[in-house]
């Protein structure tokens, strides 16, 4: 059974003036506990694929099931609510609330999840702990540099613990020693406590980590190890 389900997707770009197809006939099943890369090239759809795989966008044509939800033909109140309960993102640039400290950030999906204030201090310190963030708690955003503040985007999608995680170039701002510690943590999370992790990367250390790598080129699979579990 896949926990995502992709069949014959593509997705045009519209702008009026030009159409660009960022993704063709793409199909690909992800099994539940996978530890996958999506590999490429700048523009080569790394963000587009996995933007509908959290139903942040819909495919032109195609067909796309997650986690039980079929994107393409669900509300956007269901596509809300599915995104709050089983996904987790790590988006490229961050997205935290400047008017939040880091920790209020990082526990932002589960204050709206209603989890109780210990419970969120207790998960939300010890992922600081862990990513090398102890003691810039009660930071302001822009007090934290790019590889902080992309920590701090991390710990918000890691926090709520989703059975999907979705990280598009996590590691892109962080330096070898934090990249390299992030890779450990995603990966003993997937190990542990069988989260399955979809991830893009352009960098050839952190696609080495994956069990299984998806290249893409023009929209298009090049290649995919099926290494799954
Ligand atoms: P990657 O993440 O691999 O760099 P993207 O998914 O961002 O690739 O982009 C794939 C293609 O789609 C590129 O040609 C890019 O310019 C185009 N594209 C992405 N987002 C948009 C958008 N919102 N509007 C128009 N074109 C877009
Ligand atoms: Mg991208």
């Amino acid at each position: 059974m896949g926990l995502i389900i992709m069949h014959k997707i593509s997705k045009v770009y519209d702008n009026g003036r030009q159409r660009i197809k960022a993704v063709s006939d793409l199909s690909l099943t992800i099994k539940p506990g996978e530890f996958t890369v999506l590999a490429g090239p700048s523009g080569s759809g790394k963000s587009t694929v996995l933007n509908l795989m959290g139903g942040l966008d819909l495919p032109t044509e195609g067909s796309i099931s997650v986690a039980g939800y079929r994107i393409e033909q669900a509300s956007s109140r269901t596509l809300s609510d599915f995104r709050l309960e089983s996904i987790g993102f790590i988006f490229q640039s961050f997205n935290l609330l400047p008017v939040l400290t880091a920790a209020e950030n990082a526990e932002y999906v589960l204050l709206l999840q209603g989890v109780d204030k210990a419970e969120r201090k207790k998960r939300v310190d010890e992922l600081f702990y862990e990513l090398g963030m102890d003691g810039l708690q009660k930071r302001m955003p822009c007090d934290l540099s790019g590889g902080q503040q992309q920590r701090v985007a991390i710990i918000r999608a890691l926090a709520s613990k989703p059975e999907l995680i979705l990280a598009d170039e996590p590691t892109a701002s962080l330096d070898s020693k934090t990249s390299e510690s992030l890779l450990k943590l995603m990966s003993r999370l997937n190990e542990t406590s069988g989260t399955t992790f979809v991830f893009s990367s352009h960098d050839p250390r952190v696609i080495d980590h994956a069990k299984r790598r998806i290249m893409l080129e023009d929209g298009c699979l090049k290649s995919d190890s099926k290494e799954c579990i």
